[in-house]
């Protein structure tokens, strides 16, 4: 069994029957053509692992970016899956093209940007995806234009299928002259900023998530670990009456409420469970405090999930893909608490 310690951003210490980095083609083919048990991980900043694995882990590695068109007013510039996204977002900066800063320092690859579409601050991954490439099991590749990639919030097509097709690079459209994107509450203040520019949003950006997010270098995380709940009018009226202070944003015909607001009010920001916290600035945030097994961390997202629902009747989602000896399990099954022996 070999180590997966240095391939999940909790560093939990799990094992796999083997683990393969995809460079290229060829790795990709043997991917496509496993038909063992197989996960496929880039970075390993949004998964919990939580038991050794008996298949093989295929880790996203290629790299390689290629402008493919150019017009006066923007690029579509396509970049391998094993990129780095916080470096791409850097080099597309440097290359004067914008519309990606928003998205600055959001750990991970290239590749695993469009399966949750990723999103901060006011903008998502689908705002600049002009295709996304995957690999058909018979080793054919096909670029699928955003409307057919199902995005919606922390979603797509690729985080619903279990069975994980494989992305082998992302095609993004970026404007040649800076549009902001600055309606984010936290980014306001800087209209009154003048000559405003993309790098200064993105400073703006590198400053706010230090203040808030635990470096997974430091300390074991994945981000955000539960989504941002979306509720009916009906439940969001009843709540707004009993918490007057809950805030609520539209979003669509429903309403969405910040999870990391449920969890602080609920008493949990800051609580330690064994070796797992629920992170002191992030509410949203559990973190491995040392040598904590992955149970740990489920068994805290249980005691944080079952607070939040006897307090306001809401079911929290996990947003982190959680991973057994099975593979990814459903994101809608319940957490797998000790002792209990069942499915998440
Ligand atoms: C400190 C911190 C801050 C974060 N902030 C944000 C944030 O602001 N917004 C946000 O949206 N997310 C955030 N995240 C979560 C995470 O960084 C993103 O979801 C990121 O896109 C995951 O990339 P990864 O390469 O690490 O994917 P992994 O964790 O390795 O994989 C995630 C999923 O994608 C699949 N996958 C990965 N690569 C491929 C591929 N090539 N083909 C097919 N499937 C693939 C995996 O099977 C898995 O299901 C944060 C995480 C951390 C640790």
């Amino acid at each position: 069994m070999k180590s997966l310690r240095p391939y999940n951003t909790f560093g939990f210490d799990v094992s796999a029957r083997d683990i393969v980095l995809m460079h290229g083609i060829e790795d990709y083919l043997r991917c496509v053509r496993d038909s063992g048990p197989r996960l496929i991980l880039g970075g390993g900043s949004d998964v919990l692992l939580s038991e050794d694995f008996p298949g093989t882990v295929y880790v996203m590695a290629s790299r390689g970016i290629t402008v493919e068109r150019k017009t006066a007013d923007y690029a579509v510039v396509r970049f391998a899956a094993g990129e780095s996204w916080k470096e791409t977002v850097e080099w597309c900066l440097g290359c004067g093209l914008s519309g990606i800063e928003n998205l600055a320092l959001i750990p991970g690859t290239c590749g695993a940007a469009p399966v949750q579409n990723i999103g901060a601050y006011g903008r998502e991954f689908a705002d600049i995806c002009e295709y996304v490439e995957i690999m058909h099991e018979d080793g054919t590749c096909e670029r699928l234009p955003p409307e057919k990639c199902g995005f919606s919030y922390r979603m797509s097509r690729f985080k619903s299928d279990l069975s994980g097709c494989l992305i082998t690079a992302v095609g993004l459209r970026l404007s040649r002259s800076f549009v902001p994107h600055i309606g984010y509450k936290a980014l306001q203040c800087l209209g009154e900023k003048r000559d405003l520019s993309a790098l200064d949003v993105y400073d703006k950006i590198l400053e706010l998530r230090g203040d808030r997010l635990p470096d997974p270098a430091r300390i074991g995380n994945a981000g955000c670990f539960f989504q941002n709940p979306v509720i009916d009018r009906e439940k969001a009226a009843e709540l707004q009456r009993r918490f007057p202070e809950m805030p609520q944003f539209e979003f669509g015909s429903l309403v969405k409420v910040p999870a990391g607001w449920l969890i602080d009010k609920a008493g949990l920001k800051g609580f330690e469970h064994e070796r797992a916290a629920v992170w002191s600035k992030q509410a949203l945030v559990l973190v491995n405090r040392g040598g904590a097994r992955p149970q740990e961390v489920l068994d805290l997202a249980g005691i944080v999930t079952d607070r939040v629902r006897e307090r306001y009747g809401i079911e929290l989602q996990p947003e982190v893909r959680i991973a057994d000896s099975r593979g990814f399990v459903d994101p809608k099954s319940p957490l797998r608490r000790s002792g209990t022996g069942r499915g998440h």
